[in-house]
């Protein structure tokens, strides 16, 4: 819904709305939020709703803790689980300081600046993801167990597939708040599954992203199960990943649609840009240690490369016409900050376009089947959390997209991650991140 100022006012005047939440992500894509009464939205509007800054992961030091939260009025959206009387509608925020400058390290702003830049250079960037995750039993406190909810594989059906249920409630969720769930499928692994929802523009294709896994834990929980986004769950059954999409327009018009004689020379550039970067991005697309364990297997990506088709490859151009035709970048995974992720890619983009980089032949091999000689020739992803970090920390680009207090706190707060993994490998992937993602 892309309403404005007055016409949510309107919206919840007529529509028997009692709590606002007003909801943002700290650094690392978590969701949070703060309720206030509907009477008091106008205030919100006018002088923004502070809260502790030092409190939430990456923001201030307590030195100077108070940021405020002003309601993008294009966010509005009903809350569908909660009472239909005295109802509760969700904005997502614009973060400022006390004297109304923007905060620097808020993701959308991040975001924004990104998708800014491609307007000026005459660019819109769509953005679809497609978000695979595991359900698994809980207890009856509501704490996972390590036991997936059914035995089913890729393309399962019932009885077999334990998810239909959950997955039909996630999808009418989805719909009720204006995300458009396109399919959903079991996916490989036990008690995995995938609901891929419409492509949008990147902002709200972040938002709707943070939406859609909050849709996902919230109707789990409902059903006395745990979702998860861990990439790896299981060593060795598939991970769960986050294919990120992205099409380039120009003057309306998708400059990934298929060409009889190939894609045009921007789309190309565009990704090889990405594929330019994507080491020194990694940190940020595959933030956790456990992320690493996912690379290299089971349709997960470990070398750089692209192709049309191949499912073992980083890029791949699907065979999808029309307004769908666009790149799928596979290494993501759905641990990561969406806002920070979509905007690095669009940097690295565009960086590619502006810079003339040849994205060269595609790479029609399966990468999984293939001689040591041969894939020797490939550069690699990152294989720990630790190098992504180190290559990360040394990369010009990265500091150039990143305002440099998010870069130090990221990295410093992800070092942390790496030290506690090391001292208690099990410890660090299955207490705390199984818990968190
Ligand atoms: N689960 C695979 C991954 O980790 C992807 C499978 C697919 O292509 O949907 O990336
Ligand atoms: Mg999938
Ligand atoms: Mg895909």
């Amino acid at each position: 819904m892309n309403y404005t100022m007055s016409e949510v006012l309107q919206f919840v005047q007529e529509n028997d709305v009692k709590f606002v939440r007003l909801a943002f992500c700290d650094m690392f894509g978590t969701l949070k939020n703060i309720s206030i009464l509907a009477d008091e939205l106008p205030r919100a509007f006018e002088n923004g709703i502070s809260f502790d800054a030092s409190a939430v992961r990456g923001f201030l030091n307590v030195e100077e803790s108070d940021l405020f939260l002003f309601p993008d009025p294009g966010t509005l959206s009903v809350l569908p689980w909660r009472p239909q009387q005295g109802r509760v509608v969700r904005f997502f925020c614009e973060i400022r300081h006390p004297d109304g400058t923007p905060f620097e390290g808020d993701g959308r702003h991040i975001l924004r600046r990104a998708v800014e830049k491609a307007a000026r250079m005459g660019y819109v960037c769509k953005i679809g993801s497609e978000c695979e995750f595991y359900l698994f039993e809980a207890d009856d406190r509501g704490k996972p167990t390590k036991i997936p909810h059914d035995e089913g594989g890729y393309l399962d059906f019932a009885p077999r597939d334990k998810g239909e249920n959950v997955r039909r409630e996630i999808c009418l969720t989805l719909e009720e708040m204006d995300l458009k769930p396109e399919s959903s499928h079991h996916e490989q692994g036990p008690g995995q599954n995938e609901i891929d929802f419409q492509y949008s523009d990147a902002l709200s294709a972040a938002d709707n992203l943070i939406t859609f896994q909050s849709v996902v834990k919230m109707v789990a929980a409902r059903n006395g199960l745990y979702a998860s986004f861990l990439p790896k769950p299981f060593p060795d059954q598939a991970g769960s990943g986050l294919h990120i999409n992205l099409s380039l327009s120009k003057n309306g018009m998708n400059l990934f649609k298929n060409r009889n004689d190939g894609h045009s020379q921007e789309s190309e550039r565009f990704i090889a840009g990405i594929l330019n970067r994507v080491r020194e991005i990694t940190a940020f697309l595959n933030p956790l240690t456990n992320s690493y364990a996912r690379f290299g297997c089971c349709e997960a990506p470990k070398y750089i490369s692209w192709s049309h088709q191949n499912r073992s490859q980083l890029v791949r151009i699907p065979a999808a016409r029309g307004e769908y035709s666009r790149m799928e970048l596979r290494s993501p995974d759905p641990s990561c900050n969406p806002y920070l992720a979509f905007a690095l890619l669009i940097y690295a983009g565009l960086e590619g376009i502006e810079q003339h980089i040849d994205l060269g032949e595609p790479t029609n091999l399966n990468l999984y089947r293939e001689d040591e000689a041969t894939l020797k020739s490939f550069a690699v992803l990152p294989e720990t959390l630790d190098e992504a970090l180190k290559i990360a920390e040394k990369s010009e680009f990265v500091r150039a997209c990143l305002p440099q207090k998010t870069v130090e706190k990221y990295i410093a707060a992800k070092e942390r991650e790496w030290r506690l993994y090391e001292q208690a490998p099990d410890k660090a992937e299955f207490e705390h991140a199984f818990y968190f993602s």
